[in-house]
């Protein structure tokens, strides 16, 4: 394929993951408040008026609006324009580095999972069961079209997630939220067991470095509860992209 077409190829997947971006948001917001994320329409969560098409444009709206509602003047998260920024960053550099089909769709629905769950873990502490039950579903039918070698791989991995979390929910007294247990177990269906050990494994060292600069340059107290979410979704980015170099790297260590 000519340079020129491939380059619109990666133009078109990145604003496709921009405004899917932008739904993940609201997917994000609104299901731990229990609301539709369909209806009603955008509107901003201060003043309750309904945003003008100009208003929904991922990113370049942020920037327009300067960051700010124009009736009531609440500040807009920069988190927002960020993730939707990401989603289609993500999109396109999958659609660029999966080397097989199925893989690329593996990514897209990985990610859209935990981009989703990062923004209602960031803005509420919590991952809601009704998104995590709508990936449970969508990851059960992807392996049913695109089973694993073996068949039974993606129970393995479910059951790898759930257990693994169950452990350490008990080994470390609660520490970890009972969203984390269940989004692990969900994780492992898509992935099997060996990625989904390597997702927990890089979101525990992101997070514990996160933690180590945040205590270190005294920005959050010890105890302090951080939602985990985001290193989930940190840790299975790396895992997606380095995880088959980092175990070959290990089992040749080991021998
Ligand atoms: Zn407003």
């Amino acid at each position: 394929m000519p340079a020129s077409l491939m380059i619109i190829n990666y133009m078109s997947i990145f604003l496709v993951g921009l405004v899917l971006g932008s739904f993940y948001n609201v997917v994000g917001l609104r299901s731990v408040k229990g609301e539709s994320v369909i209806f009603p329409g955008s509107y901003c969560y201060s003043c309750g008026r309904k945003l003008t098409y100009l208003e929904m444009v991922p990113v370049f709206s942020y920037f327009l609006l300067k960051g700010q509602c124009k009736s009531c003047n609440v500040k807009i998260s920069p988190l927002y324009p960020i993730l939707e920024f990401l989603t289609g960053l993500l999109f396109a550099v999958v659609f660029v580095a999966a080397d097989s089909l199925s893989y690329m769709y593996l990514g897209w629905l990985l990610f859209s999972l935990l981009l989703i769950i990062t923004v209602s873990d960031l803005k509420a502490m919590m991952i809601p069961d009704k998104v995590l039950f709508v990936f449970l579903l969508i990851f059960i039918f992807y392996r049913i079209i695109i089973p694993m070698t073996p068949w039974w791989g993606p129970i393995l991995g479910f059951c790898a997630g759930f257990l693994l979390l169950n452990f350490i929910y008990i080994i470390s007294r609660g520490n970890i939220g009972g969203g984390d247990i269940k989004l692990f177990a969900v994780i492992g269906i898509l992935t099997g067991w060996q990625q989904v050990l390597l997702i927990f494994f890089f979101a525990v060292i992101c997070g514990t470095m996160f933690s180590l600069v945040g205590l270190a340059s005294g920005r959050f107290r010890s105890k302090q509860a951080i939602p985990f979410g985001p290193f989930i979704f940190a840790g299975s980015v790396i895992c997606y992209f380095f995880g088959e170099h980092f175990l070959e790297w290990y089992i040749s260590f080991l021998g």
